[in-house]
């Protein structure tokens, strides 16, 4: 077990999947953790995840929930100083047939939604003189995929982003890296076809799915590694071979 570090942190979409992993991990840090969720609250604690999460309501395309729920998360836990902008969504189609509410929608949630959340808690962090910020993308930002020209453009997109927040916000100790998973263990991997998985293990060295936990590892390594910033990581089995 880690040491205790009683930071106050903040998962988007930590309900399920990559960011309840991620939550639990730094919960069972001893972190004070708040999750946002849009339908479902995140499960209770179990006895292997024994400390509580924060849930709160919060639609990350909505500026003024975004803003509510790091009120709460203050209230509870004071100021924000570790971020895991980890809340996004697919809508995959071909270019051929996607509407531009298919491209646009997902933009709003994966990219502009991290924005947003970014924005309200760098207030913070600027108060605190210190911030560790997160961004979940995808190997699809790095090498592209078929149907997701939306999804693989937003990803792409946090890149740029957390480059350019790494230059503004360098001198005042407040990081931005960036996560980039293969496919992982969750609902958003169980949507995809038997031959859409066969092929992508094919390319993979590991030869298996990633499990939600080894995405949080590498989040808890940026967060905990004050002098890598700017940095996209991979955990893809290796199919990108470090890219
Ligand atoms: P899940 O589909 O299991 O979870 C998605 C999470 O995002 C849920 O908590 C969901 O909330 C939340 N969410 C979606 N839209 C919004 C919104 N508008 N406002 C607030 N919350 C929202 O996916 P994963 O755990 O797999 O995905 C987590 C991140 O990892 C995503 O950014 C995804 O793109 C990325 N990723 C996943 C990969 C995979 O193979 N699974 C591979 C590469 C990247 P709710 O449950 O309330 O809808």
């Amino acid at each position: 077990m880690e040491q205790a570090t009683g930071r106050s942190v903040f998962v988007t979409g930590g309900n399920r999947g990559i960011g309840l992993a991620t939550a639990r991990r730094f919960a069972a840090a001893g972190d004070r953790v708040t999750v946002t969720y849009r339908g479902e609250e995140p499960p209770p604690a179990s006895a292997s995840a024994s400390a509580e999460l924060l849930a709160v309501r919060c639609d990350v395309t909505d500026s003024q929930q975004v803003d509510l729920a790091f009120k709460v998360a203050e209230a509870a836990h004071g100021p924000v100083t570790v971020l895991v902008a980890n809340a996004g969504t697919t809508q995959d189609r071909l270019l051929v047939r996607m509407t531009e509410e298919d491209f646009t929608s997902v933009v709003d949630t994966n990219l502009t939604g991290a924005f947003r959340v970014v924005r309200r808690a760098v207030r913070g962090m600027l108060g605190a003189g210190h911030g560790r910020i997160v961004l979940i993308s995808s190997t699809a930002a790095l090498h592209g995929a078929a149907g997701q020209t939306n999804y693989a453009a937003s990803k792409a997109g946090l890149v740029g982003f957390a480059r350019s927040l790494t230059h503004e916000l360098g001198p005042r100790d407040i990081t931005c890296n960036v996560v980039a998973p293969g496919l992982t263990e969750t609902d958003m991997s169980r949507a995809l076809t038997e031959e859409q998985r066969a092929n992508l293990l094919r390319q993979t060295p590991a030869g298996r799915l990633a499990r939600p936990e080894e995405v949080a590892d590498a989040v808890a390594f940026l967060v905990g590694a004050g002098y890598v910033r700017g940095a996209v990581i991979p955990v893809d089995g290796g199919a990108g071979l470090g890219h």
